[in-house]
């Protein structure tokens, strides 16, 4: 499996950001429902590996795992950004966090712990110090966080 996420996390005045959805996200349903409508790597990766012309007898997880959200387009097996959707994003439900890679939305935002090199916590946003970090749609995010969000 090749992503190809272009160049986005070399530009230098925007950068993606993560949030933990246990403590990020107010609106479960939205996340419900984006996870729903996204990619799930475990039902790609097992389709393609796969013969059987229905899947009712094999054995796979109905638990998402990775799931890529918002824009993407999956293509010859390569995942390509979908610049013209509102967002696009990772999810990860092992460990409950969601990289923004792609937004319409922004916030300001301080560098993550070594675990997510040249992304930033969405969880910390900071007027003062924060740099142009992408992130989730604001009516989605807990109240504390909205009022950091504008447009790109
Ligand atoms: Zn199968």
């Amino acid at each position: 499996m090749n992503i190809l996420m272009e160049e986005q996390f070399s530009i230098a005045t925007m950068a993606g950001g993560v949030i933990c959805y246990t403590t990020g996200i107010d609106n479960y349903d939205w996340l419900l429902n984006e996870e729903s409508q996204g990619i799930d790597m475990r039902i790609v990766e097992h389709d393609a590996k796969c013969t059987e012309r229905d899947h009712a007898d094999c054995d796979y997880s109905l638990w998402h795992d990775t799931v890529y959200m918002g824009g993407w387009y999956l293509i010859n097996g390569e995942l390509l950004l979908n610049r013209a959707a509102e967002y696009s994003a990772i999810l990860d439900t092992s460990t409950a966090e969601i990289q923004v890679v792609h937004s319409h939305w922004m916030m300001p935002a301080r560098r993550c712990s070594p675990c997510f090199p040249h992304q930033n916590n969405l969880e910390e946003p900071d007027s003062e110090y924060g740099m142009p970090t992408y992130c989730l749609p604001p009516h989605v995010l807990i109240p504390s966080l909205r009022h950091f969000v504008t447009p790109c």
